[in-house]
């Protein structure tokens, strides 16, 4: 039987590009999305005509109810969970902390913080021997800006990206026993529509020329991070927090 996979935000962008690589070395996938039900269950079509396993499973990541519900669906549908990524994300529109407001936090840290920390909690409950699992494996995908900072565009996103590091420190030492591996991937600068979303279109093209190897980095290439981090090859890695970022 094939291992069951959840990639949050997998409707497009980095979750996209895992989902279907992914189903390539033999996960059966849930495709998370929030509210592009379209642009999941293309993801979906695209699997199954490669002849892999993948559904489309709503869930705001950010309402607990919504993530409880999405897992029971998993369950039920394609089997017990043994992989989990934790990429669905957002960004704000540039701004210093001094004009910034708490309700901008609350949504970053909710989004990014809460929800993979809920998601990861759900995942730890079915692989945990101790709750009748057989171990897996949890990325969580951070950035390069929680060690950059990102002052002057988001200084929440980048707080909120090195309380992903400390978590995936502090899971990753908790469940390593429980034979549940936990780690982090950091993109840098990855061509995806994320940076239109924070109202900068061009900030790769306009911040390249500080990456070392010259150039923006692909979703796909944070993929390959990703799958080989949840596959067996990476069986003695844990608590890694891995750059991904052309050296910048
Ligand atoms: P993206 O905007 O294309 O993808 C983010 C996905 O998360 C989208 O599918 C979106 O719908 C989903 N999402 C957002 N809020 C959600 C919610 N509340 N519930 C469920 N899903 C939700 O951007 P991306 O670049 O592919 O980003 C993926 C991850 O990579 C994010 O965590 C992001 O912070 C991280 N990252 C991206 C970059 C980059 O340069 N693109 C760099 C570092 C880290």
């Amino acid at each position: 039987m094939d291992k069951v996979l959840l990639v949050t935000g997998g409707s497009r962008g980095i979750g996209a590009a895992t989902c279907k690589l992914a189903a390539q070395h033999g996960w059966a996938v849930a495709v998370n999305y929030s509210a592009n039900a379209l642009a999941a269950d293309e993801v979906v079509r695209g699997i199954r005509a490669d002849g892999g396993r993948a559904m489309s499973v709503q869930a705001d990541v950010a309402d607990e109810s919504q993530v409880l519900r999405m897992f029971e669906h998993i369950d039920a549908k394609l089997g017990p969970l043994s992989g989990l990524v934790n990429n669905a994300g957002v960004v704000d529109v540039s701004a210093r902390v001094q004009d910034m407001s708490v309700q901008r936090w609350r949504r970053m840290f909710d989004i990014n913080v809460m929800g993979s920390m809920v998601c990861a909690r759900e995942a730890v409950r079915r692989m945990s021997p101790s709750h009748g699992g057989s171990g897996g494996s949890i990325v969580n995908v951070s950035s390069a800006a929680a060690r950059l900072g990102a002052p002057g565009q988001y200084v929440d996103y980048a707080a909120a990206k090195g309380a992903i590091d400390a978590f995936t420190i502090g899971l990753a030492k908790e469940v390593g026993p429980d034979g549940i591996r936990v780690n982090a991937v950091r993109p840098g600068l990855i061509e995806t529509d994320i940076h239109a979303s924070g109202g900068l279109p061009n900030r790769v093209r306009d911040l390249q020329h500080q990456v070392p190897m010259g150039r923006g980095g692909t979703a796909q290439e944070v993929a390959q991070l990703i799958v080989w981090l949840l596959s067996d090859a990476a069986s003695y890695t844990t608590m890694s927090l891995i750059d991904v970022s052309g050296g910048r």
